[in-house]
């Protein structure tokens, strides 16, 4: 069982459930040592309304600091976001990142109110989709990049379009010394989907991280969690670890994303 997560969720985005302090019990119980909050970014119009409000942010600062004190002798907690690279919303991502212990990329969006990446079915999508990673990285703007395999989630088949994007991340990747992420949210909280070429979950995606394993990127294990009860089983975990199965994939265990973070927060711009 890992013992560090920087990938959780409270119940302000409105999709997850459990209070902020149920989420630090149960990481505690499950035996964890490290766990990062971070929640979806809060922009000042909604995007979707997936999210905080804008204004929900400074409780959301005090709750988790607090729960950081209060817990102090049992586990570090530390507080991040989940952030998109959206240029015109650069006045609150800039002060997340200089505010906050991290930032995580998620990108959900192509562009701030554009397509969803769960609509991306098109090459042009899909090389946009990268095109927004890159730029996050060029940024300095995150210090991982979350479920990289995400936008394949209504993509038809894994054909030559699939496997450039996994080379050009892999490249970005290795670029930025930027770790990507095995997710083990909603991708294999559901159960397999059907795809113009086979059966799978709809992350991660095995033909992703055969790229990653052969160009020997670093990946960090992000279990995205949007309720407490899930830091207390491994299925998920297992489903997305099935999914590499064989790969020699380059996992960096208790990597510590805050230190990482502070020394790239000085290239941010
Ligand atoms: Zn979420
Ligand atoms: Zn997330």
């Amino acid at each position: 069982m890992i013992k560090t997560n920087w990938h959780t969720h409270t119940a302000r985005c409105g999709h997850a459930s459990g209070s902020d302090e149920e989420y630090v019990l149960a990481a505690i119980q499950a035996g964890f040592k490290t766990l990062g909050f971070s929640d979806h970014a809060a922009y000042r119009k909604p995007d979707p309304p997936a999210r905080m409000d804008f204004e929900q942010v400074p409780e959301y600062i005090q709750s988790i600091r607090s729960l950081s004190e209060k817990y102090k002798d049992q586990i570090d907690i530390h507080l991040g976001m989940e952030v998109e690279y959206y240029p015109d919303q650069w006045e609150e991502l800039s002060w997340y990142r200089k505010n906050l212990d991290y930032c995580i990329l998620g990108q959900h969006h192509i562009v701030f109110e554009g397509t969803s990446i769960y609509k991306v079915d098109d090459r042009e999508n899909l090389m946009a989709y990268v095109d927004a990673l890159e730029n996050g990285c060029k940024h300095a703007l995150c210090d991982y990049i979350c479920h990289p395999d995400v936008v394949l989630w209504n993509y038809p088949s894994i054909d030559g379009s699939v496997k450039e994007a996994a080379e050009r991340i892999a490249e970005i990747s290795l670029r930025y010394n930027m770790p990507l992420e095995l997710n083990c949210g909603s991708g294999v909280l559901r159960d397999m989907k059907t795809y113009e070429d086979g059966i799978r979950f709809a992350y991660p995606t095995r033909a992703f991280f055969e790229v990653f394993a052969e160009k020997k990127c670093p990946v960090i294990i992000g279990l995205d969690i949007h309720n407490p009860k899930l830091f207390l089983t491994d299925k998920y975990l297992d489903r997305a670890l099935s999914v590499i199965e064989g790969l020699d994939v380059r996992i960096l265990e208790d990597f510590d994303l805050v230190s990482a973070a502070s020394e790239r927060k000085k290239d941010f711009y």
